[in-house]
């Protein structure tokens, strides 16, 4: 399964919020196999969300936006959401009767905060009060990471693939220095490898088979200086 994540907000892009939304959900969905294609950040301008969400969900198998939900002015997701998917927004009886048996009066709630695009699913928010709403494999969730990881949970099941094995190998030499055993490991095994340069270069195999990760690791590990090598040489 091939998806995209969006996440909606002035503050992530001005670097006032550290957008811990996508890194979170990256790494969830990467633990049930699910490759992410695309982390695109984008302003609370219903235009802008409109056309991105359109374009992903024609690229994707699915597309999960969080952000911008709830009844205040700046929260434009849930209207740039049903406007890609050529939908008007309507207050949700569902949502309303649920929000009623969890201690909230009709009364008291913000105008719009009921509202999801027509015909969608209501995500209930276990911890909070906008809900979120699922339709046509658009997913969208609130921002706050409490109320949206919680709402992750409750569609986790949905999003599925095949499971990708991972090691690391961690490399005490440069990087260019690597440049032909990194070669040499990519002919040699069908594995995908990332090269992460810092204070050591860690250098990280992939595959969806096992033993091919673990045997691609062991014969890098034999052919680079560790860092426990290269200190005790020192
Ligand atoms: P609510 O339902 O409470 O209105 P919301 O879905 O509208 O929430 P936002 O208004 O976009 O969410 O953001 C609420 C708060 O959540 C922000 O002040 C910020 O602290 C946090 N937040 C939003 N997006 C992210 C993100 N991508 N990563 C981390 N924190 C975020
Ligand atoms: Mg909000």
């Amino acid at each position: 399964m091939h998806v995209a994540v969006v996440t909606v907000g002035d503050e992530l892009l001005a670097g006032r919020t550290t957008n811990t939304n996508a890194t979170w959900l990256c790494e969830r969905l990467a633990e049930r196999g699910v490759s992410v294609e695309r982390v695109t950040t984008l302003p609370d301008r219903v235009s802008d969300i409109a056309r991105v969400v359109n374009v992903y969900r024609a690229d994707y198998d699915a597309v999960i936006v969080t952000g911008g939900l709830g009844p205040t002015h700046d929260d434009l997701t849930m209207e740039g959401v049903a406007a890609a998917l050529g939908r008007d927004l309507e207050t949700d009886e569902v949502v309303l009767e649920w929000l009623e048996e969890h201690g909230y009066s009709r009364s008291d709630l913000t105008e719009g905060t009921a509202d999801i695009p027509a015909g969608a699913r209501p995500l209930h928010n276990e911890v909070g009060v906008a809900p979120g709403a699922a339709l046509e494999r658009v997913y969208v969730l609130p921002g706050v990471p409490a109320e949206m990881k919680a709402m992750f949970g409750s569609i986790a099941d949905e999003f599925t693939g095949e499971p990708r094995y991972r090691e690391e190998v961690v490399a005490d030499e440069p990087e260019s220095a690597l440049l032909d055993r990194i070669a040499a490991l990519r002919d040699r095994f069908d594995v995908s490898v990332g090269s992460y340069p810092g204070e050591y270069v860690r250098v990280s195999i992939q595959s969806t088979d096992e033993e091919t990760v673990l045997e691609a690791a062991a014969w890098l590990a034999d052919r680079v200086a560790s860092p426990a090598e290269s200190s005790t040489t020192d």
